[in-house]
């Protein structure tokens, strides 16, 4: 049986988005990226609110809502801006989500709790200067040395390097595997801001998500507690793949946000701009745009919905939630650039919002699997050259 319908639960956590993305952020948000300054506050008024543990159970310090409830919030985000989606991106989709699923109890207590209430905001970093879409190229390693591990190597790109306490990161324990790029090599380890020999730094003069923070992560010896190893040894790939099912999901359900928020700008634009003695809303090719911003609107979000839902049942959803972010992003990127098209030579200035949304549209075809990824990915399952296999640990269904 199909519900096409939200629960109260779902509609609750919407409202609760909503309100915090238009009573808090609306606002300053074109500041913020205009100055590409990140703003703390955000973060603690997310906390405040139970954002920064949505989807988390109550035993864990989180607020027990459904995946479902994740990807409104998500979408409510974006549909403000794409910074404040990417924090509940990394810092739930990412970290927290992967911290559940694979962490043991003791690592749920120390590294998850704080995160869920909020206390703590967190990262995961795999990408590097010369490795991003060729996971098996990064170069940072680990050697063991007694009980512990120590860690070295540069991460780049990463959202909220510069702001997070704590890292999630991936490296090679098994330097023989690197050299023949098996990613059974592959561990992930769990870092926090202070350890001696780890330091952080925010990239300038980005093109979009300016009012986030993106920066990279030095790793220089650092030493990690054999106890700090997330799952077991060579297991880091496969919870680096675990961890992009859920932010790509958070990805895609946050693109539908601004496909929305490109569809309600065009909409009140388009009425009041007249051109040949008409409002440009009755000129049919503008209403093309229009009309394709509102289908893709409705497609895309049926398709991260049922991602939902797959995860929700806690059906692996990797093929399905691939196909929700390639599509989302797609449409996005396409629903800003032809929302600046409406705006005219308006929508190509800063004085109207769909300029800031066709900057950030870009940015979410390259990160979380850069479209062409996705692609291949699309493609190989539908050759049979690729298919979900069971994974020792997965996402739990909501309690
Ligand atoms: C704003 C932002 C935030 C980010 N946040 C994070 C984060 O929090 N954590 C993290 O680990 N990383 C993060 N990233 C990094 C992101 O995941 C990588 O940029 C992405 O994986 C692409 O890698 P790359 O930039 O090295 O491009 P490359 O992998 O060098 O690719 C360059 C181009 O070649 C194409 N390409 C590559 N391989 C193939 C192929 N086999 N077939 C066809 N085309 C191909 C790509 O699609 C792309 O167009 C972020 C990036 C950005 C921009």
């Amino acid at each position: 049986m199909i519900d096409f319908s939200f629960s109260e639960d779902q509609l609750l956590v919407r409202k609760l988005a909503r309100e915090f993305a238009n009573r808090e952020a609306a606002a300053t948000i074109k500041e913020c990226d205009e100055t590409a300054c990140f703003n703390r506050d955000f973060l603690t008024k997310m906390a405040a609110a139970g954002l920064l543990g949505l989807s988390i159970p109550p035993r864990y310090g989180g607020t027990g809502n459904d995946y479902i409830a994740l990807g409104l919030a998500c979408e409510e985000l974006e549909y403000v801006d794409t910074s404040l989606r990417v924090i509940l991106s990394v810092h739930v989709g990412l970290n927290s989500l992967t911290l559940l699923a694979w962490g043991t109890e003791e690592q749920k207590q120390r590294w998850l709790v704080p995160q869920a209430k909020g206390e703590k905001v967190a990262t995961l970093a795999i990408t590097e200067p010369s490795a991003g879409s060729d996971v098996a190229g990064i170069q940072t390693h680990a050697h063991r040395d007694g009980t512990e591990y120590v860690l070295a190597g540069e991460k780049m790109w990463i959202s909220l390097a510069d702001i997070a306490d704590h890292f999630l990161i991936i490296a090679w324990t098994d330097i023989e595997k690197k050299k023949r790029r098996d990613h059974t090599g592959m561990s992930a380890f769990l870092l926090e801001r202070g350890m001696k020999g780890l330091s952080t730094a925010t990239i300038h003069g980005k093109l979009g998500v300016r009012a986030g923070n993106t920066g990279s992560i030095a790793l220089d010896d650092v030493r990690v507690p054999e106890a700090d190893r997330l799952g077991f040894e060579g297991e880091g790939f496969k919870i680096a793949m675990f961890a992009l099912d859920q932010g790509r999901y958070t990805v895609a359900a946050g693109s539908t946000g601004l496909i929305r928020a490109c569809l309600d700008a065009s909409v009140e634009y388009a009425q009041v701009r007249t051109t040949f003695g008409k409002p440009i809303a009755e000129h049919q090719l503008v209403k093309e745009m229009i009309a394709d911003m509102a289908g893709d609107y409705e497609t895309c979000r049926l398709l991260w919905l049922k991602a939902g839902w797959l995860k929700n049942a806690g059906r692996r959803n990797t093929r399905e939630t691939s196909l929700a972010k390639l599509y989302g992003c797609a449409a996005a990127e396409k629903a800003a650039s032809n929302a600046v098209q409406v705006h005219g030579a308006y929508g190509f200035s800063s004085e109207y919002n769909v300029e800031r949304f066709y900057r950030n549209a870009k940015g979410a075809q390259i990160y979380e699997g850069s479209r062409e990824i996705h692609k291949l990915l699309q493609a190989d399952y539908a050759l049979g050259l690729r298919a979900d296999k069971p994974v020792r640990c997965t996402l739990p269904r909501p309690e």
